[in-house]
């Protein structure tokens, strides 16, 4: 077939991408950093004032935690970008970015450097902010094509997704629920293969009380909270095993201080995967007689906290739909379209759980990710913003048609 001659547009554009990628990369926005994230926001905001979309910056709900000392409190977590075209076209395409990364304002990694093989080392080049410049371009692209109105599009940039989007849950979700089809820009593996079916996570944390007493005069009146918990965190450990691809992983724990104390606190705090939707309830239950038992101890008592904030995201009929739609746009390109399924979640589980079918590894193709190694492949700019523009330029022309949207569990 022969291409549409807008997408010429983004081979210019080359250039100037990897230069603003940079730009962003240089401005630390660790999800915990709310300067650092509200700087990000400005410049997105400004770059995409270019698609010619309405821009707002909402802010996000808090997000709870539970505190050293065991206490509930809420984490601010930074505002949402949100650009909108058309808000009253019949279909729409939610695309889905975050701006926040996983590295804090005091990382040593702050800077990016050209490996000078067609790769550019940096904080979030990669995860995602070649990502975010991937939808900017394709959507100014897509602005060009002659079918441009015959559809809607809203972008979504969260500033939690790497803490777990609890903050943005609400405003990605309400979104997904309004939209046809959804695009989230994870980065691709290097060779540029996609995420399918994703495994859903929850955090919780695990809290202990007992009684302090002195370890030499009163060792007897005392109840250690630790070696209450230490109990209890072997009973988790081992329910890694309980559900096929289900996985446990306590991955902290705090507690105790002077040593001639009887600790009356103990906290661990760990994260679960899961394949299966049902493994929630198989998972939330096996908790609740752990806690049971805990608290059925004399002077111990024990409060789970936590919950799953993303859902298994199944590969199902409708998302299968859309790999094959990208795939006949990929072919259409001469780049190759391959997924398989992952450990790893992200927003695409929440939309996907809002009934939305998504893809959700549209952004740059790179590899070492959460690292201080991690790196974008710079040709992968230009060529996954022609891959969404295309599949854009095919849904509004009507070459190529919307999925089904999702059963929701
Ligand atoms: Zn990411």
């Amino acid at each position: 077939m022969t291409l549409p001659s807008f997408l010429n547009w983004i081979d210019e554009e080359r250039d100037q991408m990897i230069g603003t990628v940079r730009t962003w990369s240089h401005v630390n926005s660790g999800s915990f950093h709310l300067a650092g994230l509200e700087k990000m926001a400005t410049l997105l905001a400004e770059a995409f004032s270019a698609t010619g979309g309405d821009v707002q910056l909402l802010p996000s709900d808090q997000m709870p935690k539970i505190s050293e000392k065991g206490e509930k409190q809420h984490q601010e977590t930074g505002k949402i970008l949100k650009i909108s075209m058309r808000p009253d076209a019949n279909r729409r395409v939610l695309l889905c970015g975050h701006m926040d990364t996983v590295f804090p304002e005091t990382s040593p990694f702050q800077e990016c450097t050209d490996l000078g093989d067609g790769r550019l080392k940096g904080p979030g080049v990669a995860d995602m902010k070649g990502g975010l410049m991937v939808i900017l371009t394709a959507l100014r692209a897509f602005e060009k094509s002659s079918h441009h109105t015959q559809i809607g599009w809203d972008v979504i940039i969260n500033a939690d997704e790497e803490i777990g989007s609890f903050g943005s849950r609400k405003i990605l979700t309400d979104h997904a629920k309004n939209a046809d089809l959804g695009l989230v820009y994870e980065p691709a593996l290097a060779d540029g293969t996609l995420a399918g079916a994703r495994k859903g996570s929850g955090n919780f944390s695990l809290i202990v009380k007992g009684k302090a007493a002195h370890a030499g005069r009163d060792h007897h009146l005392g109840r250690n909270a630790i070696a209450s918990l230490a109990h209890a965190i072997t009973q988790l450990d081992r329910l890694t095993a309980g559900r096929p691809d289900l996985t446990v992983n306590v991955g902290h724990i705090s507690g105790g201080g002077a040593l001639n104390v009887v600790p009356d606190l103990a906290i661990c705090r760990l994260n679960v995967r899961i394949k299966a939707p049902e493994d929630q309830t198989w998972f939330l239950n096996q908790v609740k007689s752990i806690e049971t038992e805990l608290n059925n101890k004399d002077g111990i008592t024990a409060e789970f906290h936590g919950e799953f904030t993303r859902p298994p995201k199944p590969m199902t009929k409708p998302l299968e739909q859309v790999f094959d739609l990208l795939k006949s746009c990929g072919s259409d390109l001469g780049i190759e379209i391959s997924q398989k399924p992952t450990g790893g979640c992200c927003d695409g589980n929440n939309l996907a759980a809002a009934g939305l079918p998504n893809i959700d590894t549209l952004g740059v193709r790179g590899a070492n990710i959460h690292s201080d190694q991690e790196y974008m492949i710079m040709d992968s700019l230009t060529e996954r913003a022609k891959l969404t523009a295309l599949l854009l330029h095919k849904l509004a022309s009507g070459e190529a048609s919307f999925p089904e949207r999702e059963t929701v569990q």
